[in-house]
């Protein structure tokens, strides 16, 4: 078995965290990233901003797909992130729960994609409200589409 990231041969399953990233190439990954290596491959490579993928026409749409995930600022959290803000310079905890947030939002679009027999997302958008102190909302969303090889040009 050999891992996608680092290309390391690995005896067994053993050594992996997701269907082809190694566990020491897992660990290092950003949350971003580790939604990616586990989601089926072809669909994340399907799921643009774009309103069309090059190479392709949609055939079918299922219409918005969308996930939302609500997040609130742990105390430890808010009183290091204040520390981080009296120190300057960026303040790392928010940007890691910010983008932690964010991939699990992308995450559930794209399974209610899946789901729905959609092999693509386009037109996807981020969206986050602070609906209260302190807790915010991020919603993530796309259009869900069954998409095909446009004749004459290879299949990704
Ligand atoms: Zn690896």
């Amino acid at each position: 078995m050999r891992c996608k990231v680092c290309g390391r041969d690995y005896p067994s399953l053993y050594h992996f965290r997701t269907a082809d990233v190694c566990i020491g190439c897992y660990e290092g990954m950003s949350p971003d990233e580790r939604v990616r290596a586990a989601l089926p491959a072809k669909i994340f490579q399907m799921t643009t901003t774009a309103f069309i993928i090059d190479g392709y026409r949609i055939v079918k749409s299922f219409g918005v797909v969308r996930g939302i995930t609500v997040r609130s600022r742990s105390v430890f959290g808010t009183i290091g992130a204040s520390l981080q803000t009296i120190v300057g310079g960026n303040i790392t905890l928010f940007s890691e729960l910010c983008e932690q947030t964010r991939s699990e939002a992308f995450e559930m679009m794209v399974n209610h994609a899946v789901e729905r027999g959609a092999n693509a997302v386009i037109g996807v958008r981020y969206d986050a409200t602070e609906i209260m102190q302190g807790v915010t909302e991020v919603l993530c969303y796309g259009t869900a589409v069954v998409v095909e090889p446009v004749e004459g040009k290879p299949a990704v």
